[in-house]
């Protein structure tokens, strides 16, 4: 029997009311109303009123999008709303944890922090796969959620879809799987399993290949039950009309994103070759995602040159199993050449 979704949230936030936002008592039927229940300024500007707080259309266009019922799908401001709204709606500060998954995605350990829930790290495998028996070892009845990222930050690569199947099953608590680099794997997505799963809760982003970091929009999909619970707890208000309007418009746009994830997988390719000509990089790993992390023979020192080139990367040498390493994200093509001739300019 699947298990209900009483059993993975706080029972202090079972009970709470949500906060009615003025305008959700009044059904539109189409007709024009005047509007003076909110205190808005009635002038019009192309944001004079609130958003509406349930994103109705957005959802269904979404839901449409995904093949997924709109009650099993939650809007965020990005997905890292979502990470801090769902440790905060499972984790009973001071006695439950998360569980991640070194070298992974550091939003998950700074949200469960901020709430005072404890953080318990598995690191992945010299594969940087995941390392299932440990996982499982590492978890009880005070694991929350265990957040797996795939394809992973900063490591790129996909995990094997069997191996997060079978902790789906297993695991006490919830499976948040981030999809954020969805649209650039041919990975099955896990959005498909969540009416099999009730502990299975599956984010996109909006901020990756969609091409709206700047907006700020994350999906959530899950149990309907769970769903309803994040409604709850979240800001009346927390997608704003700008965002909204923006999202409808990307949407008309997928034939574009497509042929831009394409380009981005292109170039990719292309980077991975250059640096494989280049002797001071010891290893490109394999990459599910826009961006490829490389291990490389000092990366203090080639990121400062390539600070000093006028080029931002990410050095992410501190995290578990990442030492000497710089995680490189795909640009445009002159972007890219300008990479390219920077690593070259450097003395071997
Ligand atoms: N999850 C992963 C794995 C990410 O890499 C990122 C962004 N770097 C996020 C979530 C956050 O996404 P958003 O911009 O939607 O908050």
């Amino acid at each position: 029997m699947k298990p209900k979704i009483k059993k993975f949230v706080r029972k202090s936030l079972l009970e709470l009311s949500p906060y009615q936002s003025a305008r959700e008592e009044f059904v539109n039927d189409g007709r024009e109303m005047i509007l003076l229940d909110a205190n808005e300024n009635p002038f019009p500007t192309a944001v004079n009123r609130y958003p509406d707080p349930m994103q109705i259309e957005l959802k269904s266009r979404i839901a449409n999008w995904k093949s997924v019922d709109p009650n099993q799908l939650y809007l965020s401001n990005g997905s890292d709303e979502f990470i801090s709204q769902i440790i905060m709606a499972c984790c009973e500060p001071s006695k439950d944890h998360i569980l991640i998954l070194p070298p992974t995605f550091g939003m998950y350990k700074v949200a469960a922090r901020t709430y005072g829930v404890a953080v318990k790290e598995v690191p992945l495998d010299a594969s940087f796969q995941l390392d299932v028996d440990a996982i499982l070892k590492a978890s009880d009845g005070q694991s929350k959620i265990l957040f797996i990222p795939t394809p992973n930050n900063p490591t790129a690569n996909c995990f094997k879809a069997s191996a997060i199947e079978y902790l789906i099953e297993e695991f006490p608590g919830l499976v948040v799987v981030d999809e954020a680099y969805a649209e650039f794997t041919e990975h099955n997505s896990f959005v498909g399993l969540i009416n099999r799963f009730t502990n299975l809760v599956v984010c996109q982003t909006f901020s990756k290949a969609q091409g709206m970091a700047g907006a700020r929009l994350g999906m959530t999909f899950a149990d309907p039950d769970l769903i309803t619970f994040l409604n709850r707890i979240k800001a009346p208000y927390n997608l704003n009309s700008l965002t909204i309007n923006a999202a409808l418009q990307r949407l008309e746009e997928q034939e574009l994103v497509k042929e831009q994830v394409a380009f981005m997988l292109k170039e990719r390719l292309r980077l991975e070759a250059a640096f494989e000509e280049i002797e001071f990089i010891k290893t490109c790993f394999p990459s599910d995602a826009n961006f490829v992390l490389i291990r490389l023979d000092d990366s203090s020192l080639r990121y400062q040159q390539l600070l000093d080139q006028g080029i931002v990367v990410r050095n992410p040498s501190k995290n578990t199993a990442c030492e000497n390493t710089l995680r490189i994200s795909v640009g445009l093509t002159e972007e890219n050449n300008a990479l390219i001739n920077a690593l070259r300019k450097m003395d071997q």
